[in-house]
């Protein structure tokens, strides 16, 4: 099994060859395209771009307000956004890469319509690195800065609606070879790339900000899987494609490896002159016709247990515009009556062992859609899978196109070489982002936290975040139990998670122009009162708590009764009443303890007057 990544992570801040922003919203205006193929630097056209051809679809452009005349292809680039060039080149510093001396901007042509200009500009920065795991390193092999493409919106009739606003939205792509051994390292692999760019300034982070792409192959040909939208879909999306192949590979061996011939499109729509299903007539008053074709020896392989024939021949249809392909394993599930069953078959002359389709469109697409199912039916029980896929929201994998050759690059001309200089190189030397173990070993050492602590921030995410408020806490490890503990709780009581701008808010930080400030109200204040009072640390988070998941003001607090230690006679009374309860040991002492009581108390003395209890045979 051979699996290699491609990641893309988008930078905020401005776009890569202009001077708008990341961030925009709809303005209203929209405007229309159709693209046509050209020919790559070899002077041929490729695969997936004539397949696009094909498809010959529309594209409508709506405008935002984060979008200028270079997003609309009417004007050429401007000069490449240098911070998003220098974060491009720090990570692939940090990726042990090979830095190139130019970085020079090639136009990989793009023709489903996602940019307006037909292509999209990609420059590579670093190549030849790797990153170490726990399988041992995998290689990087390129670091490429790109503009993303348009946001799509929808897509009916031939015709797809794009907006401008992600247009040209500097994107990191980081790629590996395929050293990944199983879907499981992989997940690994991805999270531990990601972590050095979502460690710089500029990373976009919103829900859209990280895509992935993955290539996969067990044999049969590499698929490459297309929009995998987050980090930890990976797995699935690799577990469910292995699946897939394997249940291929069983079809294929049922056919020793030599194709049936689907039978061509004979038009059955006299059959349902007189139909109850309001879908087919629906259909036939809006000029469709019903075509259906004989598919000798597949019965029971288009949907039967793992089998999943009948999709595979309904995604192509789909990328046609052609949305209902039904075939005989599922016929029941639409409606049809027996005797409309019995027409079908004999029409296309079905034996048991045969399959039969049904496509409802108009005449011509059925007949250019023909050719393609052939071609994807020879494909598959030849057992060659190569193509692309879209990953689904669910982790699946479903076909896209055919997969793109070398045949799409040629270079951008508008764009002058740019020389990373060895003055660029040291200057970015302080942005380059560190590793997960040097940042552990940092958090240890600089803020004090346990080893346990350091990794806990790191593995759920909340570097970033107690970085950004470590400044304003004299105590970082109050500070990493209030993230680490209260917080969570806090998230299960009431069932959602707190967003950064939240668990600041509780904490009473304000961040503003990369300053950290701390109101005097809430945790300051609280701490506050502890100092005054002499709290110990045990009642101080018990009032954080109170504070934080009971919303008990500041104000009220220092009345609280439970914020009251235990004196000794109290405990003596509690620990008598745990032991009558059942067996009390040093082990258990401090958790039945706490569950005992609300009120704040000091473990050291609990466990002092148990051994005195005990030793005088007291207990
Ligand atoms: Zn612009």
């Amino acid at each position: 099994m051979k699996i290699g990544l491609e990641i893309h992570f988008q930078l905020k801040g401005n776009k890569l060859f202009c001077s708008c922003s990341t961030e925009g919203t709809e303005s209203g205006s929209a405007f229309q395209r159709k693209l046509t193929p050209v020919m790559g630097e070899m002077g041929m056209v490729d695969s997936a771009v004539k397949y696009e051809n094909i498809r010959n679809r529309e594209f409508l452009y709506r405008v935002s307000s984060n979008s200028c005349l270079v997003e609309k292809d009417e004007e050429p680039p401007h000069p490449v956004n240098t911070e998003a060039l220098n974060t491009a080149i720090a990570i692939s510093e940090a990726l042990n890469c090979k830095i190139l001396d130019y970085a020079s901007f090639m136009r990989k042509i793009v023709i489903d319509g996602s940019n307006t200009s037909g292509f999209q500009r990609t420059g590579i920065i670093g190549m030849d690195g790797y990153i170490q795991t726990s399988g041992g390193p995998v290689r990087i092999s390129t670091i490429t800065l790109e503009e993303d493409a348009c946001r799509k919106i929808s897509e009916k009739h031939g015709r797809a609606e794009y907006s401008l606003d992600r247009l040209g939205i500097p994107l990191i792509e980081i790629s590996t070879e395929p050293d990944i051994a199983d879907p499981e390292h992989a997940l690994e692999t991805a999270k531990a790339i990601g972590h050095f760019v979502m460690s710089m300034n500029n990373f976009r982070g919103e829900v859209d900000s990280i895509r992935q792409d993955v290539n996969f192959s067990m044999g049969f040909g590499r698929v490459e899987i297309k929009g995998v939208s987050k980090l930890s879909f990976i797995k699935d999306t690799l577990d469910y494609e292995i699946k897939r192949q394997e249940s291929l590979k069983e079809i294929s061996d049922l056919f020793h490896g030599k194709p049936p011939e689907i039978g061509d499109f004979i038009d059955i729509t006299d059959i349902f002159n007189n139909t109850g299903s309001s879908m087919i007539k629906k259909a036939i008053t809006s000029g469709k016709s019903v075509m259906c074709a004989r598919l000798p020896g597949c019965n029971h392989l288009m949907k039967y247990g793992n089998y999943r024939l009948g999709r595979e021949l309904a995604d192509v249809a789909k990328n046609m515009g052609i949305g209902g392909l039904m075939h005989s394993d599922e016929f029941p599930a639409y409606g049809l009556t027996g005797e409309e069953l019995s027409q079908i078959y004999s029409a296309a002359r079905k034996m048991d062992e045969d399959a039969v389709i049904v496509v409802i469109a108009d005449r011509d697409s059925t007949e250019s859609l023909s050719p393609l199912l052939k071609e994807r039916m020879n494909k598959i029980i030849k057992l060659d899978l190569a193509e692309t896929r879209a990953a689904t929201t669910n982790g699946e994998t479903r076909y896209l196109r055919p997969l793109a050759g070398k045949e799409r690059m040629y270079p951008e001309t508008d764009i002058p070489l740019i020389r990373i200089t060895e003055d660029i190189l040291e200057n970015i030397k302080s942005m380059v982002p560190k590793s997960l173990d040097e940042i552990k070993k940092d958090l240890i050492k600089k803020y004090k936290l346990s080893s346990v602590e350091a990794e806990s921030i790191i593995n759920n995410n909340l570097l970033s975040l107690f970085m950004s408020l470590s400044d304003g806490f004299k105590n970082p490890s109050l500070l990493s139990r209030i993230l680490l503990q209260v917080m969570p709780e806090f998230e299960k009581k009431r069932g959602t998670k707190l967003t950064q701008e939240e668990i600041r808010d509780i904490l009473g930080v304000s961040i503003s122009g990369g300053n950290i400030y701390r109101r005097d109200d809430g945790i300051k204040s609280i701490i506050g009162i502890a100092r005054s009072r002499g709290w110990d640390r045990n009642t101080l988070e018990l009032a954080l708590s109170l504070y934080i998941l009971n919303a008990i003001p500041v104000s009220e607090l220092e009345k609280r009764p439970e914020l009251v230690p235990l004196n000794e006679a109290e405990i003596r009374g509690i620990i008598n009443e745990l032991s009558e309860e059942g067996q009390l040991n040093e082990k258990n002492l401090i958790v039945m303890f706490r569950k005992k009581t609300d009120h704040s108390f000091d473990p050291r003395l609990v466990m002092r007057i148990f051994t005195e209890m005990k030793k005088s045979d007291k207990l």
